[in-house]
């Protein structure tokens, strides 16, 4: 986290009881230390969870064991003109299974959001009615976190619509959805009891579109411009579709180019993972996997990394819901089932025209 989002020894004036008004929080999750008022007329309220202790995102284990805090600032709602922000203390918990710290959860924002979530709802509302530029001047913000608000604002309510059409939201087990972080938290509030998963076609073409940038790259420079010329689709099309003249001629160009050919294999490895990882398995992998790519991947590559660190637990869960997601290769029999869930992985053709599938009751 960069510096600016600590702020330490600001305060100026401590909120005297008998000459401030009282408005309750509204977020039960914390509890009030302090408040002041700050130097630029800013009021700040400390605050910190008043659960003692989490559980962890990698095992699940609760843990009470305080590795250390933190302070986050917060813009949240504006009170009668003062800006006010929430300065969360967060506790990082130490997990005594992995024997590694965790962040605790921040609901009332989001992960690596700077406002809270009320916040960004208000602006999606005054958006709707106003123009962009007046309410980005009124509250203060740039016009391109008002339209930010407003589009997550629009897509969230269409998804609490969606899922308000259910009978039983508690019978959905499993929401599959790409990784549009506007959804996720629609999905949690309606659907407190399914899991979410984020389907590997949208994490493989999450990958895939950074592999373009890296092989296009490479088709400019003067060592790639005539050897690529033509042949990127032997690079973009997957291994398995290639006939063996195709596959020797694109091990031909990557021995000629080998910083392509390692992020060639580095994309397809992941492909593997998703054929071949299972329940047991699977976050061991995507761990060395992730470990390769920033240790021997291109800068492309590894900037993608980011949604296996916010997305993690969700691509993770795919393996769980494996049966469900690839069930033609259950009732193939067995033997064929590992090279029908193979095909079905590696199939990322299958594009799924809703954005969000839910699978209704789904018996694992
Ligand atoms: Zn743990």
């Amino acid at each position: 986290m960069p510096e600016k989002h600590i702020i330490d020894g600001q305060r100026t004036r401590e909120i005297e009881p008998n000459q401030g008004i009282i408005v309750p929080l509204d977020l039960p999750e914390f509890e009030i230390l302090s408040q002041c008022i700050g130097a630029d007329e800013s009021i700040e309220v400390q605050v910190r969870a008043r659960k003692e202790s989490q559980a962890c995102p990698r095992c699940g284990e609760e843990s009470a064991k305080v590795h250390d805090t933190r302070k986050r600032v917060k813009r949240d709602v504006t009170l009668r003109g003062y800006q006010v922000y929430l300065i969360i203390h967060k506790r990082r918990f130490r997990c005594a299974t992995c024997r590694k710290p965790f962040t605790e959860k921040d609901s009332a924002c989001g992960r690596y959001k700077r406002t809270t979530e009320r916040f960004r709802d208000l602006i999606a509302k005054q958006a709707c009615q106003r123009p962009i530029a007046h309410v980005a001047q009124e509250v203060q913000v740039g016009p391109r976190f008002v339209h930010d608000c407003l589009s997550d604002g629009r897509k969230k309510e269409e998804v609490v619509k969606l899922l308000e059409r259910l009978s039983d939201p508690d019978a959905v087990k499993v929401v599959s959805m790409d990784m549009s972080a506007s959804f996720r938290p629609a999905v949690q509030a309606a659907l407190p009891k399914a899991q979410i998963v984020v389907d590997h076609f949208h994490v493989i073409q999450h990958v895939m579109k950074a592999f373009r940038k890296v092989l296009s790259s490479w088709a400019h420079k003067k060592e790639g411009i005539v050897l690529l010329h033509g042949k990127q689709h032997l690079f973009l099309r997957a291994k398995e579709d290639l006939t063996e003249e195709d596959t020797r001629e694109r091990a031909k160009i990557g021995a000629r180019l080998p910083a392509l050919e390692k992020a060639w294999q580095l994309k397809e490895a992941l492909r593997t993972w998703y054929a071949t990882a299972t329940v047991a398995d699977a976050a061991q992998h995507l761990d060395a996997w992730i470990k390769q790519v920033q240790q021997e991947g291109p800068d492309a590559l590894q900037k993608a990394l980011s949604p296996f660190k916010n997305w993690r637990q969700e691509i993770l869960a795919f393996f769980q819901f494996l049966p469900i997601l690839v069930s033609n290769g259950f009732v193939e029999g067995k033997n064929n089932r590992t090279k029908t869930m193979m095909r079905q992985a590696y199939g990322y053709r299958n594009r799924y025209n809703l954005r969000m599938r839910i699978l209704l009751g789904a018996d694992i």
